[in-house]
């Protein structure tokens, strides 16, 4: 039933960029011998997933959304994707995203725009299902799978989540490996679950995260059993309301989601206190320096030679054919990226801008540091409006900048942090609020996201 509806919503929504059927199929097979055997099962078994076409899987394409890499078809497997399927999940196909990662509503991909299924009350208008999880959050949102995978480096787990009323975690930097995931910051890089609610992405968190030696920043910690854990009782929780998220140009739907969520976790027992995060306003800049800076150096290896996309034109030499394949297999945005990146390492400036933005996301650590001293989760809002038609900010980088404005502090600062649903606004859009723990809490994250859903 889910590859049917699969195919059927590829035209409206475009959020697969390859569909697996056989995958799916596979899986579910495997589950039934295993069941009649009498055999354990996994905590995924049977269930049909989207997978981010970020991450590398054996014999299927994955491309990053990237003319660069059509074509590439990956003689290993992802970490998260290889414990998923170990768990029993099966793939429905390859997910569609903003290239590289890089964008806020999936209108940076090669292989054409995702559309959100949710459309604004009285208009047909084609919605942004947010970025870069865009074919993640379209294809939940539609139904057309139960779960999918997706990345956060600066929000794209949460601000597609939000976009489109559904759940996505981003769990505390190192506990999915990122070993074969295409890397984009990887000081910022962290696979999490997006689902239909709190329960499900537990589930399936439980069965991507994991310590792995192949990866240098994997965390050597037991995987927590949340599902054990999940209780949405708040009593004697302190939950922490930042002051300086209060910002101007946030829309008025966006605030009173956010009173009602205070006043849900209130009623579910919290005792709620203001928090001071006062380098908020910084985390922005730092992101935008950061985050290219690490792009340019990973998209170096995209030359034509290991992977892809060749351009290769009569006569050329090897700079020459360098040069040709990224003119023709990057996007836009990627290009962009990649010369702010090089720009702020280059001899000159890389005190002026790079160092200060290392500055600055050790400050914006201190800052939640100091903050949990008071509580023990922190609520806000995910995005500073909701979901907006496609093509309003696609040629205003920083208008859609603007963005991930609430979701990179926590991701500069490696925390855990969620999106749950949290009501529609006057046009009928769906809202979320975000949760941000302390390292190592997921646990406090989904219960709270759970007393709110
Ligand atoms: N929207 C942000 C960006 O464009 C975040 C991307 C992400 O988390 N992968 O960089």
């Amino acid at each position: 039933a889910f590859n049917a509806n699969v195919a059927a919503a590829q035209d409206a929504l475009n959020a697969f960029i390859v569909a697996t059927p056989e995958k799916a199929l596979e899986a579910a097979d495997a589950v039934d011998a295993a069941r009649a055997k009498g055999e354990t099962l996994g905590k995924m078994a049977g269930v049909p997933i989207g997978m981010k076409d970020l991450f590398a899987t054996q014999g299927v394409q994955t491309t990053a959304a990237s003319h660069i890499l059509e074509g590439f078809t990956p003689e290993y497997e992802s970490t998260v994707s290889a414990n998923l399927w170990k768990a029993g999940a099966g793939m429905l196909g390859k997910l569609n995203l903003d290239q590289f990662a890089m964008g806020s509503s999936n209108e940076t991909s090669y292989f054409g725009n995702v559309i959100s299924p949710w459309r604004k009350q009285g208009s047909n208008a084609a919605l942004a299902p947010g970025g870069s999880s865009g074919g993640s959050s379209a294809a939940v949102a539609a139904r057309l799978c139960p779960a999918a995978t997706g990345t956060d480096t600066g929000g794209s787990i949460r601000q597609p989540a939000a976009f489109t009323g559904i759940t996505g975690i981003k769990p505390t930097y190192g506990r999915c490996s990122r070993w074969g995931i295409v890397a984009f910051a990887s000081s910022l890089d962290q696979a999490g679950p997006m689902a239909r609610d709190v329960t499900d992405c537990a589930i399936m968190l439980e069965s991507m995260a994991g310590f792995d030696p192949k990866d240098s920043t994997s965390l050597d910690l037991t995987v927590p059993e949340w599902t054990d854990g999940l209780d949405p009782d708040m009593s004697g929780r302190r939950v922490g309301i930042p002051k300086e998220y209060r910002m101007e140009g946030t829309d008025s739907d966006i605030l009173e989601s956010w009173d009602n969520g205070i006043a849900w976790l209130r009623d579910a027992g919290a005792e709620i206190v203001e928090v001071s995060l006062p380098h908020t306003k910084y985390a922005l800049p730092a992101y935008y320096i950061v985050a290219p800076a690490e792009a340019s150096s990973n998209l170096a290896r995209y030359d034509g030679v290991r992977y892809g996309l060749r351009d290769l034109p009569d006569g050329a030499n090897l700079q020459e054919m360098y040069a040709a394949t990224r003119a023709a297999g990057f996007g836009d945005e990627v290009k962009r990226r990649i010369m702010i990146g090089t720009y702020v390492l280059s001899a000159g400036f890389y005190d002026a801008y790079y160092n200060q933005a290392q500055r600055v996301r050790t400050l914006i650590s201190q800052d939640f540091k100091a903050a949990f001293e008071h509580c023990d989760v922190i609520l806000a809002p995910t995005t500073p409006t909701a979901s907006f038609p496609l093509g309003e900010n696609s040629d205003d980088p920083l208008a859609m900048y603007l963005n991930d404005v609430f979701a990179v502090p926590a991701s500069l600062a490696g925390l855990p942090a969620m999106s749950v649903p949290a009501g529609l606004n006057k046009d009928g859009l769906p809202l979320g609020l975000q949760l941000i723990g302390k390292a190592f809490d997921e646990q406090g994250v989904l219960n709270a996201g759970l007393a709110i859903e």
